[in-house]
């Protein structure tokens, strides 16, 4: 059995970041299951499904394999064998992912590669239902947070620095939306679990972040 770390949290709470960071520190693998959730939303966008139909896009999980690998230490996200990785981080691929990953068929799919990763390596595995649900035996579990208009100012300063238009109001509204989606959908809502510790990073810089957590680690 690997040492197994859990973080959840609410869309742009900053785990990506600072799970990468507190793997470095520890030499843990890093495990990011929304890019499989995202790699997922990318076949049904091809496929030109419905994310409000559940049937069709159960139906399309059928034919959908989604793999996970490294290239130098960064995981790269495969579907039916292409590399999507690069096409992973937009605000469409989020938004489907969030609507689908309420759809059981999506997280069974899911499921049994997100604990065969935590059983064989020494993991930081992020995502909503991680300590609640996938590895709910994990050694360490942390719900990071943040408010809304810190997790929204965040996301408006990276896309803004990537050149993106965008707007402090959109980013707030879909924050707020996903926050709703993830937090009252009825298969493993997000939701900090009873033994994970809560981290609230509004007012933390992100070295501040990583020791927290990597003060609870092995
Ligand atoms: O974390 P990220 O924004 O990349 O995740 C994309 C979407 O995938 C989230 O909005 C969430 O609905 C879903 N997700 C999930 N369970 C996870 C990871 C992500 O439902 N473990």
């Amino acid at each position: 059995m690997g040492y197994n770390v859990a973080i959840d949290g609410p869309a742009g709470a900053g785990k990506s970041t600072i799970a990468k960071l507190v793997a470095k520190e520890k030499g843990y693998i890093y495990v990011d299951t929304g890019a499989m959730y995202r790699g997922l939303a990318i076949h049904f966008l091809k496929k030109g499904v419905d994310p409000e139909d559940k049937k069709a896009v159960a139906e399309a999980c059928k034919d959908a394999e989604v793999t996970i690998g490294y290239e130098n230490g960064i995981q790269q996200i495969y579907l039916n064998g292409e590399n999507v990785t690069g096409m992973l981080r937009t605000e469409e691929v989020g938004n489907m992912a969030s609507k689908t990953s309420a759809i059981p068929e999506v997280r069974n799919k899911l499921l049994d590669l997100q604990r065969s990763l935590a059983k064989e390596k020494d993991v930081i595995m992020d995502g909503r239902d991680i300590g609640t649900n996938i590895l709910p035996d994990a050694d360490v579990k942390i719900y990071l947070t943040a408010s809304v208009e810190t997790r929204a100012k965040r996301r408006f300063d990276e896309l803004k620095e990537k050149g993106e238009d965008c707007s402090l109001e959109e980013i707030s509204k879909d924050i707020r939306e996903r926050d709703e989606r993830d937090m009252t959908r009825e298969i493993a809502p997000l939701r900090k679990a009873e033994d994970a510790v809560l981290v609230d990073s509004s007012n933390m810089t992100i070295p501040e972040v990583v020791d927290a957590i990597c003060s609870y680690c092995r």
